[in-house]
């Protein structure tokens, strides 16, 4: 459904974005309408590419006014569709891209919206710091998206989530007026914290324009390791034992299945084996440390005793750093390895760490006796209880047949998540594929008070109006 814009609005809009600020041309607009996994498909009648926060409030404004919906766009990664217009005006940040400020006495950087996670990176390591959040997507996802996502990845373990990392933030309220929150602070208790209200609003709130992000020292010594092991179970209490032998150190744990690493040779260029024999589940380890040699010696032990107890069947220690890249890449695609493999049902679901095992047992018998033959692909961030739960349909099966039965097969496994005390979305937002779904485990006071927050700053709900409550 295209929403009708009326053209005295299209008027208003064009003259205060002027020339190359906006467009309507269809091949322009094409792949900012078309989700990364070809799920979601939308459509816009116009495009709006602001340059500054004074563009974005000016037609944020105007669409105020008006009535008119808007769905803001960074890098178009996102996996649950909230970035993908239906009907609405699209805004996309990608010409707001300036580093505004580096300050590595406050330890902090201050990015536009548009500028993607690995130039955030790149300007870290300039002044020697870094931003500690690590995702395959981070050639292209925006500071704006990470924010409106409250984005996960591979270094929640140590440092937390987007949540953590964000020290202030500017943005555009809904009814076109520009706050500016972008404090240097580590500290500040003064009352409600609104940045909070937007990091993971997805869109909803308003138009994120920039924020100050924390950054942290660079590492002096790294370990990068792979280990086979039975079971989850066994990553499990490995990542315990990790812990105390790392201290504070330990930056990623990560687990695969066999047959995720079996995609990954089949269908990624250059994969190899990681370990001489095939193993059931798959850990890959990441010590780090800010003196030399502590995180290679904490690695070091923590296999030898691994491997003597019996927990570890096998395990190879990066030697060099394309070794490592190469260990890191056979996690990260994971999820791009399916995609030659089918219809397949994506599920984000984390539960406490100490239930990641169960939920996999329980979830394994209830998938095989729902779809006999699917298969099943688990991975993720195992130290945060993350799994991506991923049920492929047989090989050689139908895809039509198997996306049919989505629905039901995904309520099947958000209940065994809800009922470990569980989450139907771990790190990738509701957007608008779980939105519906969301509903369902959350207690009617709290849907009460989001929407009261909502509406009570977007009254006439222009912003993202198909995604959340
Ligand atoms: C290969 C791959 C790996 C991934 N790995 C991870 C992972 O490990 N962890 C993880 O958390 N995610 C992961 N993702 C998902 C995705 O990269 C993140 O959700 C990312 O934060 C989205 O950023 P983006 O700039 O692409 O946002 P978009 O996809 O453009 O938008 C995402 C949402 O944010 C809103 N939005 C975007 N910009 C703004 C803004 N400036 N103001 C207000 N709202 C805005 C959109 O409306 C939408 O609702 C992965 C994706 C891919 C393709």
């Amino acid at each position: 459904m295209t929403v009708s814009v009326p053209a005295d609005v299209l008027s208003r809009l064009k003259a205060v974005l002027g020339e190359g600020g906006w467009s309507q041309d269809p091949e322009r607009l094409a792949p900012k309408l078309l989700e990364w996994r070809d799920r979601w498909v939308g459509t816009t009648p116009f495009l709006a590419l602001p340059n500054t926060t004074a563009d974005v409030a000016a037609v944020v404004g105007i669409c105020f006014e008006s009535g008119t919906p808007i769905t803001p766009q960074g890098g178009n990664t996102g996996l649950v569709g909230g970035q993908i217009p239906q009907g609405e005006i699209l805004l996309s940040t990608e010409r707001m891209r300036a580093i505004r400020e580096v300050e590595p006495f406050d330890d902090l950087l201050v990015a536009e919206a548009g500028v993607t996670l690995a130039a955030v990176h790149e300007a870290a390591a300039a002044v020697r710091r870094r931003f500690p959040l690590g995702l395959a997507s981070e050639g292209t996802a925006t500071v704006g998206g990470v924010v409106s996502t409250n984005a996960g990845g591979t270094q929640v373990l140590r440092y937390g989530t987007t949540r953590n990392l964000v020290l202030g933030l500017e943005a555009v309220m809904p009814n076109g007026e520009v706050w500016n929150g972008l404090k240097h602070l580590r500290k500040d208790n003064t009352g409600y914290d609104l940045k909070q209200l937007f990091i993971g609003a997805e869109g909803t709130l308003g138009v994120v324009t920039a924020a100050s992000l924390k950054l942290y020292p660079v590492l002096a010594s790294r370990a990068v390791a792979i280990l086979g092991v039975a079971s989850p179970r066994t990553a499990i209490e490995l990542l315990a034992r990790g812990k105390d032998e790392a201290g504070g150190a330990v930056e990623a744990f990560e687990l695969m299945g066999r047959l995720g690493v079996e995609f990954a040779l089949r269908n990624i260029a250059g994969t190899r084996d990681p370990l001489a024999q095939p193993h059931p589940w798959y850990v890959l380890a990441e010590f780090t440390a800010g003196e030399p040699g502590t995180a290679e010696a904490a690695m070091e032990r923590f296999l030898a005793a691994g491997l003597e107890d019996g927990q570890i069947a096998d395990a190879v220690i990066a030697q060099t750093q394309a070794q490592a890249q190469a260990f890191w890449s056979v996690r990260e695609n994971q999820s791009p390895a399916q995609k030659p493999e089918g219809a397949t049902w994506k599920h984000d679901i984390s539960v406490p760490v100490s239930r990641v095992a169960d939920f996999l047992d329980q979830a394994a018998a209830a998938m095989h006796a729902f779809a006999p033959g699917a298969r099943i692909s688990a991975f993720g961030h195992v130290g945060d209880g993350n799994i991506h739960y991923d049920v492929l349909r047989p090989d050689g099966g139908d895809d039509a047949a198997h996306s049919a039965r989505r629905e039901e097969g995904s309520r099947i496994v958000h209940d065994i998540a809800a009922a470990l005390g569980g989450s139907i979305s771990a790190e990738h937002g509701l957007g608008s594929m779980k939105t519906a779904e969301a509903l369902r485990y959350k207690s009617p006071v709290e849907v009460a008070a989001l929407r009261a927050i909502r509406h009570s700053l977007d009254p006439k709900r222009i912003m993202n109006p198909r995604v959340l409550f």
